[in-house]
């Protein structure tokens, strides 16, 4: 049985990067990206790892999660090797792919090769990386388990593993794949563990994956000063589009992400904003890998002003730009929420989040009220009465 230390907030952490003995390339690397101070899930974590302890880490996205463990990997590993040393294992992959990203940014001054490997794409790329000896791999489960059936991959040496959103990586059903890859890892290894909730099945994992792990829990969530603006408004379901139209027309942003609950509806929604005349694009399970990468990249430059997506862009895509999130439908869970408003209000800009509550999701409200601790008006919990068309709002407390 494992033993937790929980390491309480009030313990002094540290305020600098220079504090952490962190290596000097990972400290030009990081002068570069302009990143002046830790934030508190940096400030809370980096020591521990560069100390070679297991880690059970609450994190949301937004929160500065990535470079926590990036840079003490980078640090740690130097130079390359023959085999990979750092496994990193990711839900989705849009989030393999920010996460390579931040390796490739700190260890720019290394000569560590990573990549990144994930599935909905031909494996010939990942295949040809596989072969040049990489130091660092960012996987999903998935198709990390096609690498190892075809031997492409020796996880014989790996140091370090991460279990990065370990909650989404359960509620995605790749326990078994998880339990498959740690019988190929290193029992000696050091494991770290990144996840917005702990639940029971995300403890059962911390037990199996980890051996005295410490575990540290950011109060805050987001990189500072970052706040949410939250806005509900009740309507009917026949009439989001038009509501839709009006909430974009008041904002007049560059940068909207809209959310659906279905492929079929991104899809409805993208086409009427387009016949409304506003430079719309969609992104769902039902794009190709590369169209969503080529989508994205776009919307990044600001080619277009509103990206219409399912889920399977909540969690993860770290844009800045973001200004805006709408929930044209509210998510299925009050942790898809969650992700979904943390969309925005990256990085210390503030963002806005708008949901559209229509009746028959009226449900799916006192569970995303739970989640905040209070009611969407800011009021002691207890669900209002839709009387349609009303707007409430209240500015969440570092909310994500
Ligand atoms: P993450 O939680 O890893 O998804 O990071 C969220 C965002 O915060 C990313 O855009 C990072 O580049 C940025 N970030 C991470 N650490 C810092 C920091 N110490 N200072 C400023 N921005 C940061």
């Amino acid at each position: 049985m494992t033993t937790l230390t929980e390491l309480g907030l009030s313990k002094p952490t540290m305020s600098t990067f220079t504090e952490f003995g962190l290596s000097k390339h990972a400290m030009s690397a990081l002068t570069d990206a302009g990143y002046t101070e830790p934030t508190e899930i940096q400030s809370g974590t980096i020591d521990i790892i560069s100390s070679g302890k297991d880690l059970l880490a609450s994190a949301q996205t937004g929160s500065g999660k990535t470079a926590a463990y990036a840079l003490p990997i980078v640090s740690r590993l130097q130079r390359s090797a023959s085999k990979p040393r750092a496994l990193i294992l990711v839900p989705t992959r849009e989030l393999a792919l920010q996460v390579l990203a931040q390796f490739k940014l700190f260890g720019k001054y290394t000569n560590l090769r990573a990549a990144a490997i994930y599935g909905g794409v031909g494996m010939g790329e990942q295949i040809r990386a596989l072969r040049q000896s990489l130091d660092i791999v960012v996987g999903t489960p998935g198709r990390l388990i096609d690498c190892m059936t075809r031997n492409l991959i020796d996880l014989s040496n790996i140091e370090v593993l991460v279990l990065d959103e370990a909650d989404r990586l359960l509620d995605l059903g790749f326990a078994p794949q998880l339990r498959r890859i740690n019988k190929q890892v290193p029992k000696t290894r050091q494991t770290l563990m990144f996840s917005a909730t702990i639940d029971s099945s995300v403890a059962s994992m911390v037990n199996e994956f980890t051996r005295d792990a410490v575990v540290v829990k950011a109060a805050s969530k987001n990189v500072e000063p970052t706040s949410i603006d939250q806005k509900f408004h009740h309507v009917n379901e026949y009439g989001k589009d038009e509501l839709l139209l009006k909430v974009l027309k008041d904002i007049d942003s560059s940068s909207v992400l809209v959310f659906t609950m279905t492929k079929r509806k991104a899809t409805w929604v993208k086409n009427r904003l387009r016949n409304a005349n506003v430079m719309a694009e969609e992104i769902h399970g039902d794009i190709s890998q590369n169209k969503r990468e080529r989508t994205l990249k776009q919307y990044r430059n600001g080619e277009f002003a509103v990206l219409v997506a399912t889920d399977v862009a909540a969690r993860g895509l770290d844009i800045p730009s973001i200004s805006h999130v709408i929930n044209y439908d509210l998510p299925n869970t009050a942790s898809d929420y969650v992700h979904r408003i943390g969309r925005t209000g990256r990085a210390g800009r503030t963002g806005t989040a708008v949901s559209f509550i229509s009746q028959d999701q009226i449900h799916l409200v006192r569970d995303i009220e739970k989640v905040m601790g209070h009611s969407l008006d800011g009021s002691p919990l207890a669900v209002r009465k839709s009387t349609g068309g009303g707007v409430r709002r209240f500015r969440s407390r570092r909310y994500r």
